[in-house]
C-alpha cells in the first residue's frame, strides 16, 4: 500500500486486489493441506483431503488463467487472514494426541479454510459480473463450486462418523435419517430391526390405553 496515496481506486483495482489475495491463499492452502492429511486417521478424511489437494492445484492454475484473461502477471498479496487460520490450526493439532479427537478438530478446523474461501471467491465472482468479466465469473464460480462441496462433504463426514461419538444430539439426528432404510436385499437393517422391537412395546401400551378408552 503507498504511504501518500490509496492503491486501490476503483472497482476493478479492489477485484484484481481480491484475485491476488486468495491467490496468495490458495498456494498457502497447498502448503498446509499434506500437514492435515498426514494429521488425520479417518481413511475416508484423508481421501477428501488429497482430493481436495489435486482441486486446490486446479484452483491455482484457474486464477492464473484469470490473471492471464486480464493480462496480468498472476501475483499473490499477503492475506494476513489465511495466515492466521491456518496457524491456528497447526497451533491446535499440535496440542491433541488422541486420533478420534483429531480427525473432529481437523474437519472444524479445515472448514474455517473453505468458509474464508466461500466469501472470498463469492465476491470475485458477483464482482467480475458486475464488472462485465463473464469469462473470469465463470472460472471463479467452478472453483466456489468445488469449495462448497468440500465443505459440504467435511460436514456429512462429521455428522455421519466422527461427531456421533461425542455429541449425542448429531447421532439421534443420524440415526432418524437412516431410520426405515433398507438393504439392497430389501430387508431392514439389523439396528433398524432392533429399533422397531424396541419400540414395539410402548404402541402395544398405547393401543391397550385407546382401547380402554373405548370399552370405557
Ligand atoms: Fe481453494
Ligand atoms: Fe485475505
Ligand atoms: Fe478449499
Amino acid at each position: 500500500m503507498g504511504l501518500f496515496s490509496k492503491d486501490i481506486k476503483t472497482m476493478e483495482d479492489l477485484y484484481v486486489h481480491g484475485l491476488q489475495d486468495i491467490y496468495y491463499a490458495e498456494n498457502r492452502i497447498l502448503r498446509a493441506l499434506p500437514k492435515m492429511i498426514e494429521k488425520t486417521a479417518d481413511g475416508e478424511l484423508k481421501r477428501g483431503f488429497q482430493t481436495h489437494l489435486k482441486e486446490t492445484e486446479n484452483q491455482v492454475k484457474r486464477l492464473e488463467r484469470v490473471f492471464a484473461m486480464h493480462d496480468r502477471e498472476a501475483q499473490g498479496h499477503k492475506c494476513p487472514a489465511i495466515d492466521g487460520i491456518i496457524r491456528e490450526a497447526e497451533d491446535v493439532m499440535g496440542e491433541i494426541e488422541d486420533p478420534a479427537v483429531m480427525n473432529t478438530a481437523v474437519i472444524a478446523l479445515a472448514q474455517a479454510v473453505e468458509h474464508y474461501e466461500i466469501t472470498r471467491y463469492g465476491a470475485l465472482m458477483a464482482w467480475a459480473t458486475g464488472l462485465g468479466h463473464r469469462q473470469s465469473a465463470k472460472l471463479l464460480a467452478e472453483t466456489l463450486k468445488e469449495e462448497k462441496a468440500t465443505d459440504a462433504k467435511l460436514t456429512a463426514i462429521a455428522e455421519r462418523r466422527i461427531n456421533p461419538r461425542g455429541d449425542k444430539s448429531t447421532a439421534r439426528r443420524a440415526r432418524k435419517k437412516t431410520s426405515g432404510r433398507k438393504t439392497p436385499a430389501g430387508k431392514k437393517t439389523t439396528r433398524s430391526v432392533a429399533r422397531r422391537s424396541a419400540s414395539r412395546p410402548a404402541r402395544k401400551t398405547t393401543r391397550r390405553k385407546s382401547a380402554a378408552r373405548r370399552h370405557a
